[in-house]
């Protein structure tokens, strides 16, 4: 197993028009052994560039790429002892599934025998024991990703890598593979790093989570430190919807800090891990509640039901607020009414503005 370490690295190319655009803007990260690491945001931000550079199909314009503390940079890529799983699967289609995963073995002159059984072993792995002879097109899309993932696997590289892998699947099958690269990954416990602008396949695929925006880091942390701890707006409305309160903060203690929203006093259990000049108070749909008293005043425009909760919309003096209620649902509160909104502290997250 090996560690990763991205030091100070920027990328910048130059447009048709001779421009330059810094698609990577000095970033730096580490990967422990074995560890699956998710670089996560939205599309432009430098992920698949950054992920390109690891593997040694771009180099960078400055900084350091170590392998178990060697820098890569110089090195060509089929010297990297890396192995990339793409979204488009890049099957050969004139070739057969056996064929396909043989292929890097073949390539760095492994015996056929050691192929035939490394090629069975690996489709062991991924579920598809006997498909050795069908060609992908005959296959679903999910059966050819994972012959994709054997065919990255089998090589046994030190470093795994995928872009946006799940992307061309329906719904139902990408939950499916979720899960199953993700036992793939444990069970054979290899370093991944793994592309995506889906915050759901960050939370339940990561052991750490490197949030990107416009090229740079914005956070570095677990999915629950990411969700939990939010450090700017960007971060916690990235990982889900989340309506923003403008607070003053009356203190801060050891493990708890003091806000007013208007004229209501919160005791929130937690205090900001990155100080800043201005907070706001950021709850999830989830931690507000409909109430007759409350700090926000405002009047449901829609209320969405959704079986077991429904989403409250309501206009407000900060904007439009989106409230979950679970039931029993008051019947009274129907759209046009007018409500007040109150913090459940316990959940609420105090972010800085800027
Ligand atoms: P992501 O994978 O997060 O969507 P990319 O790494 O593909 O983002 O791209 C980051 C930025 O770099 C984008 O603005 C993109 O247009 C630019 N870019 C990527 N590759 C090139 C290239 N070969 N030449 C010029 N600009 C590029
Ligand atoms: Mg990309």
């Amino acid at each position: 197993q090996v560690s990763l370490k991205i030091k100070n690295v920027s990328k910048v190319f130059k447009d048709f028009r001779g421009r330059e655009v810094t698609a990577v803007d000095n970033i730096s990260f580490e990967v422990n052994p074995g560890e699956f690491v998710t670089l996560l945001g939205p599309s432009g931000c430098g992920k698949t560039t950054t992920l390109r550079m690891i593997a040694g199909f771009e180099k960078p314009t400055s900084g350091m790429i170590l392998i178990n503390d060697v820098n890569v940079v110089e090195i060509p890529p089929w010297k990297r002892d890396t192995a990339m799983v793409f979204q488009s699967y890049g099957l050969f289609p004139h070739m057969n599934v056996a064929e396909n995963i043989a292929y890097g073995l073949k390539m760095r002159k492994v015996p056929k025998e050691e192929i035939e059984k490394k090629v069975k072993a690996i489709l062991k792995v991924v579920g598809l024991e006997g498909f050795e002879e069908r060609p992908p097109s005959s296959l679903s899309g999910g059966q050819q990703q994972r012959v994709a993932l054997a065919r990255a696997l089998v090589v046994e590289p030190s470093v795994l890598l995928f872009d946006e892998p799940l992307s061309n699947l329906d719904v139902l099958l990408r939950e499916q593979m979720r899960v199953e690269i993700k036992r793939i990954q444990k069970e054979v416990g290899i370093t991944a790093i793994y592309v995506t602008h889906d915050r759901t396949e960050a939370l339940t695929l990561s052991d750490k989570i490197v949030l990107m925006k416009g090229g740079k880091i914005e956070q570095i942390g677990t999915p629950e430190e990411i969700y939990e701890k939010p450090e700017s707006k960007f971060a916690a409305e990235f990982m889900g919807k989340i309506n923003f309160f403008p607070i003053d903060v009356v203190e801060f203690q050891p493990d708890k800090t003091v806000v007013k929203l208007k004229n209501a006093v919160y005791e929130i259990p937690s205090v900001p891990t990155k100080r800043s000049e201005k907070y706001v108070l950021g709850c999830r749909p989830e931690g507000l509640k409909l109430s007759k008293e409350g700090p926000v005043k405002g009047i449901i425009t829609t209320i969405v039901y959704l079986g077991n909760f429904s989403e409250y919309y309501i206009q407000t003096d900060y904007g439009e607020v989106m409230v979950k209620v679970l039931p029993p649902f008051d019947k009274n509160l129907t759209e046009g009414r007018e409500v007040f909104i109150e913090v459940i502290p316990e959940i609420a997250k105090i972010i800085p503005e800027s």
